[in-house]
């Protein structure tokens, strides 16, 4: 069993519903049937700035599944709701869904790199990854709480009445 946390984006269509759509189908594919998820934020783009603002948050639940079987998941899921690969890197898209953290693993593929590479620098995965854990330390790199106050803020702000939440099948 290990714990995976997942990053979700959304900056097209309804950016909410694409994240709630996610994590009842993270939900299906959780080992417990349960998944965490923090706090939405409305965050700045990365890369490109001609594209919408982002709603980003971060979810943690425990799979049997492989990190590898775990991706293979996570783009199926971005698939269904309307993702298009191949596009410009960092451009407006319905759903995002990265693997931030496998549990204790370090995983450097061509497919693959674990924990996510951007993990140490962006300010709307730390603040959602510390309010689920704020004693996590990621492996090899450093307790979240060390790093976010150094890392880049992409002016993150809150979204009202968007609390931490537990989702849980049927
Ligand atoms: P970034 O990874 O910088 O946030 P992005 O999420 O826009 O950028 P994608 O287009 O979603 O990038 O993914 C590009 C490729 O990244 C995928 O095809 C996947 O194989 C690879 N990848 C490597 N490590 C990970 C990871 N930890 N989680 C998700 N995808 C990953
Ligand atoms: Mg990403
Ligand atoms: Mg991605």
């Amino acid at each position: 069993m290990n714990r995976s946390y997942v990053a979700l984006g959304s900056n097209l269509g309804d950016r909410e519903q694409h994240i709630d759509d996610a994590l009842i189908e993270l939900a299906l594919l959780a080992h417990y049937g349960t998944v965490r998820c923090s706090p939405f934020y409305e965050t700045d783009p990365m890369g490109p700035q001609n594209q919408p603002a982002y709603v980003n948050a971060v979810c943690v639940f425990d799979t049997t599944l492989d990190p590898f079987e775990l991706l293979a998941e996570l783009q199926r899921i971005e698939s269904i709701q309307g993702r298009q690969r191949g596009r410009e890197r960092w451009s407006s898209r319905p759903l995002d869904l990265d693997l931030l953290l496998y549990g204790q693993r370090r995983i450097v593929t061509e497919r693959l790199t674990v924990p996510h590479v951007g993990i140490a620098e962006r300010s709307f995965v730390l603040q959602p990854l510390a309010d689920l854990d704020p004693g996590l330390v990621i492996p090899g790199v450093g307790a979240v709480t060390d790093l976010l106050p150094r890392c880049q803020q992409f002016g993150i702000r809150r979204l009202h009445l968007r609390d931490e939440k537990s989702i849980h099948r049927d």
